[in-house]
């Protein structure tokens, strides 16, 4: 090893960025070891909070944490980049150029050196090759994309209100995902409908959601019950449910589905599914099944190297595999952060990561949600709905927030997004 070990982490999302804040602590702030987090934008935002900064319900100024500062204040180094390949024999990772919107050269290509490396780059939207959605479809899985679809979605409106139209918006995606974005594109139309839009049109526009489903029922991982009733409650608000739609295709002006129908679609949203991003595949010649997850033992380590782990939604571990959620993200961060120290001090073994379910949660904008809850939590297990669960939903981010900034902080900032509801729109305007 180096004479002060490097840790490398790559991607600084759910899993990533509490890692490095928890390992900072331990590791960095008494000079243990030298942490670096490796991400390909400038800051984290919560992934499930996407569809809220798409539909524009939430701004995202607030919401984000910045890498250089929260380095800063946590004792571990950011590095701009996006990390292209791994070469295991010399131990480095190779980060392509930084590179300007125009294309100009801010930083050339650079190699760091590493020790240990901890993967978790997360996912995104898995087409399945279907033809015509790379071309045709948006996605919402990371704040770039779900910003796309925001500018997109406030400028259609704006044309069916000029209009007097209808502005007929798909979803590919009865997951959690695909449903929560259905209902908070109602929630941001309500918010805008009392402005006085009169120059652009004389009726506010009508929003026409159709969300495509090809399995049997909506948000699966859920119990039957709640799937019937999160359809029931979309479509009370107006959105439209296929299930056992499946898309053959997409083009300019909608989805073909495999039964020969056609749905129209101003907008098209690809919600449906999720793989690793595909520079795995040039990550040192490491394992990965079909999806590009990155094969790990029970600890979280691959199973080609000890030195690498991976973890989050990028990770599929081969014996016990678990879905792709920011609950399983955040538990193995936890995990990893309690037993990296002492494989990297004394080079005893990382213990296999025992996920403990704690429940899932799903929340259809201010008009309802769901929590399905295990047995033996503190809460006692069953079904909640309503405001609880919707405000347990918000429980989670303001959880992980906590996590990153420690408590006061963490307070400090519920306050001050409490006190922006009062001097700010509650939509995205511009
Ligand atoms: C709209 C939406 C709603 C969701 N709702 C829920 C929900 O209600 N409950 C739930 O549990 N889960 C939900 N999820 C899933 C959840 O967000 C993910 O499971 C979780 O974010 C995974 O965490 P992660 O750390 O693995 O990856 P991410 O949080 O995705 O972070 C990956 C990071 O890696 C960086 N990165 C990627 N490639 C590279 C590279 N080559 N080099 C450097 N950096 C890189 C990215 O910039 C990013 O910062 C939702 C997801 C979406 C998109």
């Amino acid at each position: 090893m180096l004479s002060r070990p490097e840790i490398l982490i790559v991607g600084g999302g759910v899993a990533g960025l509490s890692l490095a804040t928890r390992l900072g602590k331990s590791m960095g702030k008494p000079g243990k070891a030298r942490i670096t987090l490796i991400d390909k934008s400038f800051s984290h935002v919560w992934k499930p909070m996407l569809h809220c900064f798409a539909s524009g319900t939430l701004s995202n100024e607030n919401d984000k944490v910045n890498f250089i500062s929260q380095a800063s204040g946590h004792h571990f180094e950011f590095w701009p980049g996006e990390v292209a390949s791994i070469d295991r024999e010399n131990r480095e990772v190779i980060l392509s150029p930084l590179l300007e919107a125009d294309g100009s050269v801010i930083l050339e290509s650079r190699r760091m050196k590493y020790d240990t490396i901890v993967i978790a780059i997360g996912s995104c939207a898995n087409d399945f090759g279907t033809p015509g959605v790379k071309d045709h479809c948006m996605s919402i899985d990371n704040l770039v994309e779900a910003n796309a679809f925001n500018e997109k979605f406030r400028m259609e409106l704006l044309r069916a209100f000029a209009n007097t139209s209808e502005l007929d918006i798909a979803i590919v995606g009865g997951g959690a995902t695909g449903v929560q974005l259905a209902a908070e594109l109602h929630k941001a139309l309500e918010i805008v409908g009392p402005y006085n839009l009169h120059a652009f049109g004389k009726a506010p526009p009508k929003l026409h959601v159709t969300l495509l489903q090809s399995g049997a029922r909506i948000l699966p991982a859920f119990p039957e019950s709640v799937s019937a009733a999160a359809q029931k409650e979309l479509e009370h608000i107006g959105v439209t449910v296929q299930t056992n739609a499946r898309v053959a295709g997409a083009d300019a002006h909608g989805f073909i589905l495999k039964d020969g129908s056609y749905v129209p679609a101003k907008l098209r949203v690809w919600a449906a599914g999720v793989k690793a991003p595909e520079v795995t595949t040039a990550y040192g010649g490491l394992t990965i099944n079909r999806t590009g997850q990155i094969l790990v033992n029970p600890n979280l380590s691959s199973i080609d190297d000890e030195r690498i782990f991976a973890l989050g939604d990028c990770s599929f571990i081969q014996d016990d595999p678990l879905p792709a959620t920011a609950q399983v993200a955040g538990q193995q961060a936890k995990h990893l952060a309690r037993y990296l120290p002492a494989w990297i001090e004394h080079g005893r073994k990382v213990p296999g990561c025992v996920f403990h379910n704690k429940g899932a949660i799903v929340a259809l904008g201010k008009y309802n949600g769901w929590a399905a809850l295990p047995g033996g939590t503190v809460w006692g297990g069953g079904i909640s709905h309503g405001f609880s669960a919707r405000m347990a939903h918000l429980m989670l981010y303001r959880q992980h927030q906590m996590e990153l900034f420690g408590y006061y902080r963490g307070l400090m900032s519920c306050y001050s997004d409490w006190v922006e509801t009062f001097v700010r729109p509650s939509v995205r305007l511009d």
